[in-house]
């Protein structure tokens, strides 16, 4: 049903910058592709296939970390490559699944996360409990499932806009919440890529019955609050000066979307 090259393994999308989709079964007849990215990062042995420090964008879904898991080693082959960050986008289930499962496999990696996310992530804070400003999530949030995940703080950074970490010579840390409190996006400088979590997506519009992608916000029953998750599509487009392409963790395209068809979907004056 599902073509994608990168379909349960990392193909490189761009240099540098590669994507893995594996296929989640959210409901019976519902199944929903859930991208994550290896990041290649500083080269930390000389040679002809040297060794890397490899950073991760989001954890995929908790039914099936055996994947991811197996997808990553198939990247990582050399016996000096680490992973050292999981950079998560926000604390929903099919982001953070298998980040427990890689914190013991690769004792060196620490996940990243904006530090309003954080309760979510290390505490157990139910994001039904968050003071929203749509109907639809006050009732529609009894019905999604929540994450179980909980990282020990010692194996967790927090950031926040402006802040400097390690690899911000390679992703740009940007405050994107709405969808979540502490939603955030990661731009891949050396390929003009963000990373974008669920701020934008491009499923289809009713996946039992199509795979024709169609670009929309977050999806509105998870979705904390729609008007700064509006706020936070229109920051992404601030970045048209540095970023080509928009890369959501639920995409049916082989390649993300290029920017500028987010700002034709979004641009001022349109609504969903
Ligand atoms: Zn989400």
């Amino acid at each position: 049903m599902y073509d994608l090259p990168d379909l349960n393994r990392y193909v490189e999308v761009r240099p540098g910058l590669f994507r893995c989709t594996i296929i989640w079964p959210v409901a019976p007849g519902v199944a929903v592709p859930v991208s994550t990215f290896l990041v290649r990062g500083n080269t930390v042995t000389s040679g002809p296939q040297p060794a890397h420090e490899w950073l991760l964008i989001d954890s995929g879904d908790p039914t099936q970390p055996e994947k991811l898991l197996q997808a990553i080693s198939e990247v990582l082959t050399h016996e000096k490559d680490t992973l050292r960050y999981i950079c998560i986008t926000h604390g929903h289930l099919d982001h953070t699944g298998a980040a427990p499962a890689l914190l013991e496999k690769y004792p060196e990696a620490k996940a990243v996360i904006h530090a309003e996310e954080k309760p979510f992530i290390c505490e157990g804070k139910s994001f039904r409990s968050v003071t929203t400003d749509t109907w639809t999530f006050a009732i529609l949030k009894h019905f999604s499932h929540e994450s179980k995940v909980k990282l020990p703080e010692n194996r967790v950074i927090t950031l926040r806009d402006g802040d400097k970490w390690e690899f911000d010579h390679v992703l740009k840390f940007v405050e994107t919440h709405g969808h979540t409190p502490g939603s955030a996006s990661f731009v891949h400088i050396p390929s003009r890529s963000i990373m974008v979590g669920d701020a934008v997506m491009n499923i289809a519009a009713n996946p039992m019955f199509s795979k024709i992608p169609c670009i929309s916000g977050p999806m509105a029953m998870s979705t904390c609050h729609w008007g700064n998750a509006m706020k936070a599509i229109d920051k992404i487009l601030t970045y048209r000066g540095e970023v080509d392409t928009v890369f959501p963790a639920h995409d049916y395209n082989a390649n993300g979307v290029p920017i500028d068809e987010v700002h034709e979907f979004h641009r001022p004056g349109t609504h969903l």
